[in-house]
């Protein structure tokens, strides 16, 4: 056959994700961790997958890696479900609780993954945008849900929220969960940068689904691990949707060893958070530079000619994630934080984007340096 029969409809004017990844010296584009996890941690993991069974299925609720998560949260394993990666537990999200004549309540601007999976899922979207300094609004919000000719089924908060930078305060969660029995995923992916969690709250709402990953703050990233907090009723309608087999045997054993060493991780978030304070500083001394306030290991900042700044900034080796034509976001880059070094190369680097702007078009000018 010549020709193939159509995909199916929701797939028109879906473009496929892009990380925008290229080639680079300093990757400051993707909210990973600049750190790779360090040797001692590496030789625990080769013992670890040196005894894993390659020819056998990997137990398919990860189990042992869902004991341990269970007891760090203070929660039986049937309150737990790994995923591969967040991004999979947000696809079953969109499965299990979207679907057609089932509207997903969206804030942007955020993570555009969520919107994407309810397309995929022909899941109406009902968008209540972000207002000025990327708050929530609220009342709209809670109207919205309160109204039962919307159809709310399910919705999205990212604390902090990506792209944007802030947590969202606990008490507008807490009305939210009270104000609906839509489910309300909170996506706490960035959590460890914030030192906030809805966990004190989960017994208490049964509509609560906490949604974590261990690809930032535990240098995770290429392993591909997440995990869900949730009520086991909430967890057993995930169990439905998703691939038996999505969280292989390898990736369980790292993450098993890298949980169990999580403490060891926890001087290198003290230094993103620290550097984040200190990136945030440095942008503020750039003339037309401003940064948004963030609780998170990335910075969104406006500068002016986002496009050609991003253009300077990758000449120079640097690969920030450009924001500047997004929806609400007009004019910003994001920049996530990297080691000392990366971020003094970064400041360096747009500290001559923003003082040479009529001379310096390009960062060969003398900058190499920085990369
Ligand atoms: N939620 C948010 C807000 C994110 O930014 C990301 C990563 N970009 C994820 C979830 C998913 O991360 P992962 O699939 O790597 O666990």
């Amino acid at each position: 056959m010549d020709r193939v029969i159509a995909a199916a409809p929701q797939l028109a004017g879906i473009v496929p994700y892009d990380p925008k990844y290229l080639p680079a010296h300093a990757y400051l584009s993707a909210n990973e961790n600049p750190r790779d996890v360090d040797d001692a941690i590496r030789v625990q993991i080769e013992e670890e997958v040196r005894a894993v069974a390659l020819n056998r299925y990997p137990d398919p609720l990860a189990n042992d890696l869902r004991d341990l998560i269970a007891q760090a949260n203070g929660l039986d394993r049937d309150w737990v479900l790994v995923g591969n990666g967040g991004d999979e537990l947000l696809f079953d999200t969109a499965l299990a609780w979207g679907g057609p004549g089932r509207t997903f309540l969206n804030m942007p601007p955020t993570f555009s993954v969520y919107a994407a999976n309810a397309r995929l899922t022909n899941t109406p979207i009902m968008d209540i945008p972000r207002i000025d300094g990327f708050a929530i609004d609220e009342l709209r919000v809670l109207q919205a849900l309160a109204d039962p000719d919307n159809g709310i089924t399910f919705t999205i908060v990212a604390s902090p929220n990506n792209p944007t930078g802030l947590m969202v305060p606990t008490e507008f969660l807490e009305r939210l969960l009270d104000a609906t029995d839509a489910l309300v995923m909170v996506d706490e992916a960035y959590f460890e940068f914030s030192r906030q969690t809805m966990r004190p709250q989960l017994e208490r709402h049964k509509n609560l689904v906490i949604l974590r990953t261990f690809s930032k703050a535990f240098s995770l990233a290429g392993v591909r691990i997440g995990y869900i907090l949730a009520h086991p009723d909430v967890i057993r309608e995930y169990l439905k949707v998703r691939q038996p087999y999505s969280v292989d045997a390898v990736s369980q054993a790292i993450a098993r060893v890298v949980f169990r060493n999580r403490s060891a991780f926890e001087p290198r978030i003290q230094e993103i958070i620290s550097e984040r304070g200190r990136l945030a500083d440095a942008l503020r001394t750039l003339p037309g530079v401003v940064p948004h306030p963030s609780e998170s290991n990335w910075v969104l900042f406006a500068v002016p000619d986002a496009p050609d700044a991003w253009q300077f900034l990758y000449d120079c080796g640097i690969l920030v994630r450009d924001f500047s034509t997004a929806p609400g976001l007009e004019g910003t880059l994001r920049v996530t934080v990297g080691t000392p070094e990366q971020n003094d190369a970064f400041i360096a680097a747009l500290r001559d984007f923003v003082l040479k702007p009529a001379v310096a078009t390009s960062c060969t000018e003398g900058s190499e340096s920085h990369a």
